[in-house]
């Protein structure tokens, strides 16, 4: 597994798609990061708990204020 670039946290993959409870439970132990159901090719692949941050950054206005945890609703 990675490790952030910028705290040295481990890295998480980021999970699209419907969140199941299982990866619900994943993410709440900070195994996986869910992304949500909007995806595209530029999307983040990796998710830091330690930042939180998402990598590769993105440049510019987008949806990415609202990663991860989406499971806090
Ligand atoms: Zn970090």
């Amino acid at each position: 597994m990675n490790k952030c670039p910028e705290c040295s946290h481990d890295l998480v993959n980021v999970i699209y798609g419907f969140p199941t409870p299982k990866l619900v439970d994943i993410a709440r132990a900070e195994g996986i990061a869910l992304g949500g159901c909007n995806f595209g090719p530029d999307m983040p692949t990796h998710y830091c708990y330690g930042c939180q941050e998402s990598f590769p950054k993105i440049e510019g206005p987008a949806i990415y204020e609202e990663l991860p945890p989406i499971f806090s609703e």
